[in-house]
Formats: structure tokens, sequence, C-alpha cells
């Protein structure tokens, strides 16, 4: 297994020197955490992450999770991942310190996520779950509900997941026909089947809590009919006992990769004794459910960043230590062999899967210091910050799971036949990133949230916000003279970027809404392109001023003029993707819309 999964050296040069997490620290709220007791929390979670998650990266694989008689079984470390993290206080990290949170920066809080996924994706889910779940309960929930699950969940006794799924309804929730139908005591009687859900259940827990979308009688159709429940898999009774709920969990998924993740199938209600507790209001489920969905589509992308991270170390340690083969120019075969990361072509594979890890991890920080910011500032201020969030939450999902796919590829074929073969971890990364661009909202669905709803939202202001903050960095760029013609690049690429939404803007004025949007998906592919040669930018920015004013020990030189070296390859070799998707979104053509013929024969 390779030494090293991510980069401390890199999550610090982003926190500060990029992205300035130390400014939150003038705001009450983060007033405790100063550039020195950041550097400690990053430093703690990574010893978290070393001793917790990666020592079973490969078991959780190997002997993931099974099934028998009723009885779901995961990895011991499961359980010890919950208690620990749960006992000292990092489940509940991102919260306020009333409800016994650590009030930590979401920008630090998602390195938890980060440096987890890259240690072991297998692990990470079940506390973020709780996390998330106990988030909407402390949100939206009444002060009894609050009572009764949020301790237990944040402390890691109690499971949460998030239940949404049904058979016949994934990307389509408006279509959910789980019931919720009232009893005398307050509570409603749940019925339904519930597919596809994340920790949904496992031995050893005392209690697992979906957080459950379901209709009540007689609601709304579609969206405005879903309300949000609290449904326990063991319900607490007066006497403070637990008694089982009617949720049975049917059967559990065999994947492709995440094997040591259990995914369940689950039914309720078919004994007519399950009980939910409705949260907040009845018909606003959905709406109160996508302040989970929004963090979980962060921390996707997040995960997904952390698995790019550990390819990429894995793949550059092999890279080192391989021999084969000779240096192009030097046939001479008295000459030994050189080591394989003297090829351009695994040279370009690597800075390929750089330029992804780093760019993806510097895109979700952007996004959680938006998040901070929009939780501290006021009125104008934050609304935009949240406008801005709202807009890159799609791509910062998209293209750590998408780009970051075939970043991991690059990792595996730097392996050659090893790469394929259980005895290193790609073949591993390789299956267990492939989940992200599923989960949570498709490519997709997150590319049509992107481009019809998204781009529209307060009349585009988010989009124009964006641009600002672009506009912002190519200036600070400007001056510099060795970032100048990438400044140039980025402004062209952002110029191409407004014609193409121009162009297909008009398109859906003409009514057709269809033809507007079947290419969603290449907009967001080229949105995201745009969106991480900025933030490689912002980092060409930082690496110059510490390479001016900072100490110029060897290793620091290596560190910056590496960032300068990876930005230069992302905008010579992976920007200049969006001329190919500019070109086919704009050629008219109206290929894969459906005519009166299906020629997909
Ligand atoms: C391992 C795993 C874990 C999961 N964990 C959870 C969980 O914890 N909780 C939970 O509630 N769910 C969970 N899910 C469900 C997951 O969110 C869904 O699988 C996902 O949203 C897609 O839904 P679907 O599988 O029904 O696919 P479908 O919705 O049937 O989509 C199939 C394809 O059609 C496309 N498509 C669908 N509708 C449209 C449209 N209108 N326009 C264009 N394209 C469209 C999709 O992009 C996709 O490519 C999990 C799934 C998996 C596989």
């Amino acid at each position: 297994m390779a030494a090293e999964y991510v980069s401390l050296r890199n999550i610090k040069f982003l926190l500060h020197d990029v992205h300035g997490v130390s400014d939150l620290a003038q705001f009450p709220y983060y007033s405790e955490y100063d550039d020195e007791s950041i550097d400690m929390i990053v430093d703690t979670i990574k010893e978290l992450a070393d001793t917790y998650f990666f020592p079973y990266l490969e078991e959780c694989d190997r002997h993931g999770v099974t099934y028998e008689n009723g009885t779901v079984k995961v990895h011991p470390q499961v359980l010890q991942v919950m208690k620990n993290l749960g006992e000292n206080g990092w489940i509940g990290a991102a919260y306020s310190a009333d409800v016994g949170g650590m009030q930590l920066p979401h920008m630090v809080a998602i390195l938890l996520e980060y440096m987890f996924a890259a240690a072991n994706n297998n692990l990470n889910g079940y506390p973020g779950l709780t996390a998330g779940a106990a988030g909407l309960v402390i949100s939206f929930a009444s002060d009894e509900l609050k009572k009764t699950y949020v301790e237990k969940m944040l402390s890691g006794r109690w499971q949460g997941t998030m239940a949404l799924t049904e058979p016949h309804a994934g990307s389509s929730l408006s279509d959910i026909t789980t019931t919720a139908s009232p009893n005398d005591d307050g509570s409603y009687q749940i019925k339904g089947t519930k597919t596809f859900i994340s920790s949904g259940d496992y031995e050893g827990i005392e209690n697992v809590v979906h957080l459950t979308l379901a209709k009540i009688e007689g609601a709304p159709a579609g969206v405005k009919g879903i309300s949000l429940f609290v449904v326990p898999k063991k319900r607490p009774t007066a006497n403070g006992k637990l008694e089982p709920n009617g949720v049975v969990t049917a059967g559990i998924f065999h994947k492709l990769g995440q094997k040591g993740y259990v995914t369940t199938q689950l039914s309720m209600g078919d004994d007519d004794d399950c009980r939910g507790w409705l949260v907040g209001k009845p018909h606003y489920g959905l709406a109160y459910m996508f302040q989970m969905m929004n963090a979980s589509r962060i921390s996707v992308g997040c995960n997904a960043a952390g698995i790019v991270s550990a390819a990429y170390h894995a793949s550059l340690e092999y890279a080192r230590d391989r021999i084969q083969g000779r240096r192009l120019n030097n046939k001479d075969l008295t000459v030994p062999q050189t080591e394989i990361i003297n090829h351009p072509d695994i040279r370009r594979m690597l800075f390929m899967q750089k330029s992804i890890s780093e760019g993806a991890l510097s895109l979700v920080l952007q996004c959680t210091r938006y998040e901070d910011l929009h939780h501290v500032t006021d009125g104008e201020e934050k609304e935009n910050n949240w406008l801005l969030l709202e807009l890159l939450t799609p791509l910062v999902k998209t293209f750590p799971a998408d780009v970051g796919m075939q970043a991991v590829s690059n990792g595996l074929q730097v392996l050659g036949g090893s790469g394929f073969c259980d005895d290193y971890p790609l073949e591993q990364y390789y299956r267990d990133i492939r989940i992200m661009s599923i989960y949570e909202g498709t490519t997709g669905i997150q590319s049509l949230d992107l481009l019809g709803r998204k781009m529209q939202i307060k009349e585009g202001k988010a989009f124009k916000l964006f641009l600002g903050e672009v506009q912002k960095t190519i200036g600070e760029a400007m001056a510099i003279a060795d970032l100048q013609k990438h400044a140039e690049q980025l402004k062209s690429a952002v110029e191409k970027l407004v014609g193409v939404a121009k162009h297909l803007g008009k398109i859906a004025a003409t009514g057709d809404i269809e033809l507007s949007l079947a290419d969603a998906t290449l907009y967001q592919q080229m949105f995201s392109l745009v969106a991480v040669a900025w933030q490689w930018l912002k980092q060409g920015i930082a690496a110059h001023g510490a390479l001016k004013h900072q100490s110029k020990a060897e290793d620091d030189l290596k560190f910056y003029q590496s960032k300068i070296q990876t930005l230069h390859y992302y905008y010579v070799y992976e920007l200049p993707e969006i001329d190919r998707l500019a070109q086919t979104m704009t050629s008219g053509e109206r290929l894969t819309v459906q005519g009166d013929m299906d020629l997909l024969v």
C-alpha cells in the first residue's frame, strides 16, 4: 500500500494561502479559529485518518458487508469509527456549540470528509450521513425530537440516513409513493419501500434513524406534497427503552465498489406499525431535505477529490520505483533502464491526476468558504454568498466525480498490468469512485440543475457574481508576468462560456426547452473546466506570492514550482477541451433529441 494518500502541505497551502481561512476569525462565530489552531486540527484529522481509516482500506473492500437471516454485518471498524468520532465530537464538528458541536468552519470540517475518504472511502459515509441527518433535526424539527435524537446521533450511538429513493423514483422524487397517515398521538403511520439506502442497517449499532420522505394522505401531487419524517428503526418508548418500529431490511446490494459501505433496501410498515414523526411543517419535506442534499453534494465531490488524491499518491510512488525502458532520446541498450516517471507519457498522466486532484480540492474549499461566509454575513452579502454556493454546487459534485474518475483511470494506467490487479489499491479506487457520479443526483440531473435552474436564479445574478469573482482573479494575475498568458486564456474561456449560455438561452426563448437543455451535461463540463481553471489561477497567484516573499528552502521551491508547472499543464492540456464542447453545443444539431422515428436501433 502507498505510504501517503493526501498532501498536508497542499491542504494547508490551499486553506491559508489561496482561500485565506483565517479571515473567518474576524467573525465572532468563528473567532476561536486562528491559523495555528486550524493547523492543529488539520494535523489531528490526518492522525485520525491514519489510525482509524487507512489501515482498513483493503479489508473493508475484501470482507465488506454480509446479509443473513435479516441481519447485516459490516466490518467491525465501522463501529470503532462511529464510537471514536462520536465520543470526541467529530460527528458534530460543523455544528454550533449550543447543540454540542465544535463550530468549526465548513472549510475545515470538510477536511474530515476529504482525508477520511482519501484514507478509506468505505468508512466515512457512516459518520458523514449521521451528521447530515442530525443537521436536519437540528434545523427543522421540534424541540422534543431534537432532545430525543440529536445527542444520540452526534455521539455516534445512533446511525443517521437519508431515505429518499424508491424503486420507481430515483431522479424523480416527485413520484415517491411512501405514505404517511396521521395517528391520534401526533405520530404518523409510514408505509412504503426505500431503496439504495446507505448505512441503512447494521449489527452492533443501537439504532438507525431514517430521515424519510413520504406523502401525507391527501397531499398535493408532486414535490409540493412531500413531507419529511424521522423514522427510527427502533422507536424510543416513554420509559427510555427502544422497541421495534416496523422498519425491515429486505436486503443489501452487491456493488461494483464501496463494498464496505452498506446499501440497503428497506420496507417500512409491512406490519402496519411503523411510526414516523413529522419534521417541521407538512409538505415542506423536500425543501428541508435540500439542506442535506446540498451538503451531501459537496461531500460527494469532496469524497471523489479524496479518492483522486489517494490514487495520485499511489501511482506517483509506483512511477518513482518502477524501472522500465529507456528515455526516448537514448536507445543505447547498455544504459540501465529508467524509472517510468521519466517517460513523458507517464508524466502527462501524473500531471493530469495532480491537476484534477488539487484543482478539485480547491473548488471544494471555495464552495465551503461561500458556505461559511453565508453563515456569518448579513443582507446582500449573505445572499451573494448563497447564490455563488448554489451555482457552484452542481460543479463541485460532478467535476471531482467525473473527471476524477478519468484521473483515477490514468493512475491505474501508470501502473500498467499491476494497476489492474488487487496487489495495488488503484483498482479499488477505480471501482470506489464510480458511484460518485451517480448518487446524490446523477451527473445528468446535476447538469440540468445547473443550466435549467441555477443559471436562471435571480435573473442570472448568481452567474454574474461568478463572472465578477473570476474577473477579480484575472485582474490579479495580469499583474504577474508569468501568469498573464493564462489570465488572457481564462478571460477568453469565460467569454466562450457566456457565448454558449447566450446561444442556449436564445433556443430556450423559442420555447424549445428540450433542445436548449439537451447538452446540459456538456455545458456543465465546460463550466467545470473554467471554474477549475479559475482555481488554478488562484493557486498560481498564491504560489508566485510565496516564491517572492517566503523562504527559498529546496522543499518550498519545489512545492511552489510544482504548483506553477501543474497550472501550466492544466491550461495547456485540459482547458482547451472547452473549444470542442462549445463547438458541439453551438453546432445547431438536434442529434440527441428524439424525433418522429427512433433511430437508436
Ligand atoms: C450505492 C448507492 C447508494 C445510494 N445511497 C442512497 C441513500 O443513502 N439515500 C437515497 O435516498 N438514495 C440513495 N441512492 C440512490 C441514488 O441517489 C439514485 O440511484 C440516483 O439518484 C439515481 O436514481 P435511479 O438509480 O433511480 O436512476 P434513474 O433516476 O432511473 O436514472 C437513470 C438514468 O436516467 C437519467 N435521467 C433520469 N431522469 C432524467 C431526466 N429527467 N432527464 C435526463 N436524464 C434523466 C439519469 O441521469 C440516469 O443516467 C444510492 C444509490 C446507490 C447506487
